[in-house]
């Protein structure tokens, strides 16, 4: 048996005294009936729930967000919409973070968590943890190109490494659309590769970080917790 306002606090939600203000603004419910006070006890199997929220003892929290268009991947920012902004219903929300950053045009999977060392798993180079993208491009691929995406590529701040490319549509006027896997996420990285083939991108979509898919269902803007499978998956 634990209080109430402990269990809260343990689980990421506030302070204690933070936890106490919630309590009196009616938004905790114990078994969907509203807490009184935060001396309550706890029994092991009692359902609790922050704005209609349950909350689990573990803190940990791990969503797939499918990034649209024009959403920058920061936490604040005074012009743009920000990825947290879709977050704003969960407690404590402003503790996420996002695995790796996509461009404000650049659509698709964003891994969102408060696991931080797991976000370092997920982007340190090292790692080698694939990223598989979808890009539209002016052009179409040569054996040549695909050969310089496959030797991996220098530019004058980086080097990037070897990279795999498939052409999966070819398109009307010329364009094409590519997968290409990379595994290390420096600033730009897809669009610059191809912008050095003289094939500039022209949108650019994630679908796939490790073995986790981005989920088909995810309309642009929505998110959904990982399973414990797709964790697995990841970890
Ligand atoms: N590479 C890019 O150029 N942009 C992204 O958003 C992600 C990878």
């Amino acid at each position: 048996m634990i209080r109430l306002d402990r269990f809260l606090a343990n689980s990421g939600v506030g302070t204690r005294a933070e936890v106490k203000k919630l309590i009196k603004q009616k938004q905790v419910k114990v078994n969907d009936q509203v807490v009184k006070s935060a001396n309550e006890k706890l029994k092991d199997d009692d359902v609790v729930r922050v704005n209609d929220q349950v909350i689990d003892a573990l803190t940990e929290r791990y969503f797939m967000f499918n990034k649209p268009a024009g959403v920058i991947t920061a936490t604040q920012d005074a012009q743009h919409s920000t990825f947290l902004q879709y977050f704003q219903n969960e407690v404590h929300f402003e503790k996420l973070v996002a695995a790796g950053r996509l461009d404000k045009d650049t659509t698709g999977l964003l891994i969102v968590t408060d696991d931080g060392q797991f976000v370092h798993e997920i982007i340190h180079p090292n790692k080698k943890v694939p990223k598989i993208y979808q890009a539209k491009i002016a052009g179409q691929m040569t054996s040549d190109d695909v050969e310089l995406f496959g030797q991996g590529m220098q530019f004058k701040d980086f080097t990037a490494k070897p990279a795999t490319v498939k052409t999966v549509d070819l398109l009307p006027q010329n364009q094409s659309v590519i997968e290409v896997t990379i595994h290390e996420g420096k600033y730009h990285q897809v669009k610059r590769m191809f912008q050095q083939i003289g094939k500039p991108v022209l949108t650019l979509h994630r679908l796939q970080i490790g073995q986790l898919q981005l989920d088909e269902q995810l309309n642009p803007g929505d998110y959904r917790a990982l399973t414990e499978n797709e964790l697995r998956l990841l970890k």
